[in-house]
């Protein structure tokens, strides 16, 4: 089978020839795809009905991930959902939407994609990560987490304005298909956002961020360092590589340098294992006169020990790296009471739900 999302338009365009079609049946498939929405190829009406059906009797399909939990936030800005991808392996995507500037605007609306269903790197604080791995996604797979809430924005008249990849999994592990979802999702005939909408974050796979740089994009990258020293970080993201602080500040210099976007270094602030002034002050020199930007994010308590931080502890954390000159933001909260952290949805309906047929991931 062969999902028609996975296709970019010039492969799309070669189908075409192959089926003996004139080219502009791809431009009318991929309007259909991108503005319409179709649940499958027979609600393509303006493909003649024979060719629908010659389609799908050679094994072409619109697979769609199916909704199977939804819970929004009080202030209705976030929204979590637990989708059900066509082998029912349950995966989280998120919609975050910030208020407009001006009076009559349309709200940022940023979605939060996953890549994988679970996550092989098992940072000790992240519901994903203890999940395991189970399998890379594929790249109509994570196209279709977009196109899920697209359709749901659209018909408000809002549309996605960012993508961001923070889901669960970690992309650049996923290398071949999350490089070819940017590629439908960015492309002027594909869904057609911005390179500068889009956001990768990476726990930090080195050879993999020079790869990317040298793909000539325009997408951002955040890195996720989580400490300021080799020891502190490899006891968080067992998977590191040992001298991976150092060398991921290379990377994102070298990043910055072919790219020109300025790489965002992420810390999740943890209470009484990262968020001391002692830490903050070694982050400091770390980072100083580096050019980067330091996204500190109060960890989201998922079920383990890990607690969130304390307001004061926060705003000293951040004023320490201010003042060293380090350009630093922290993650404005969204969703906390809907649990928006990577992993928390599908571990709380896992376990709620184990028994309706939801597969679960400790099988
Ligand atoms: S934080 Fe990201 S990389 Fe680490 S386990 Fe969770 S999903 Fe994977």
């Amino acid at each position: 089978m062969t999902d028609l999302y996975r296709l970019l338009p010039e492969e799309m365009e070669d189908l075409m020839i192959e089926f003996d079609q004139p080219r502009y049946r791809a431009d009318q498939i991929l309007y259909a795809l991108y503005y319409k929405f179709p649940q499958n190829i027979s609600e393509i009406k303006q493909l003649p009905k024979e060719f629908r059906e010659e389609l799908v009797n050679k094994g072409f399909t619109i697979g769609s991930a199916k909704e199977v939990h939804k819970i929004e936030s009080k202030d209705g800005e976030t929204t979590k959902l637990l989708l059900n991808l066509e082998d029912d392996s349950p995966i989280e995507t998120v919609l975050m939407q910030y208020p407009p500037k001006k009076l009559l605007g349309h709200p940022r609306s940023t979605v939060c994609v996953s890549t994988q269903v679970g996550c092989a790197m098992g940072c000790v604080f992240c519901a994903t990560g203890q999940m395991g791995f189970e399998r890379n996604m594929k790249a109509e797979e994570i196209v279709s987490q977009v196109i899920h809430f697209e359709k749901i924005l659209s018909s408000k008249g809002q549309h996605t304005t960012n993508i961001v990849f923070m889901g669960m999994g970690e992309p650049l592990a996923n290398y071949p298909e999350t490089l070819r979802a940017i590629q439908l999702l960015t492309h002027p005939r594909g869904f057609g956002i911005g390179q500068r909408n889009i956001t990768i974050s990476t726990i930090g796979i080195i050879s993999a961020i020079d790869k990317l740089a040298d793909e000539k994009l325009q997408i951002g990258l955040a890195i996720s360092l989580h400490a300021p020293n080799d020891k502190l970080r490899k006891w968080l993201v067992p998977t590191a590589s040992p001298n991976s602080v150092e060398d991921l500040i290379k990377a994102g210099k070298r990043y910055f340098l072919k790219t020109g976007r300025r790489v965002t270094f992420e810390y999740a602030l943890i209470e009484g294992v990262n968020d001391s002034t002692e830490t903050a002050n070694d982050l400091a020199v770390l980072l100083r006169n580096n050019g980067s930007h330091v996204n500190l994010i109060p960890l989201n308590p998922t079920a383990g020990d890990f607690r969130r931080p304390k307001r004061d502890n926060v705003v000293e954390f951040e004023r320490i790296l201010y003042n060293s000159g380090v350009n630093c933001t922290v993650r404005v909260e969204k969703g906390v009471e809907i649990a928006a952290a990577c992993g928390q949805l599908r571990t709380d309906v896992l376990g709620k739900y184990n028994n309706t047929g939801i597969k679960s991931q400790r099988q």
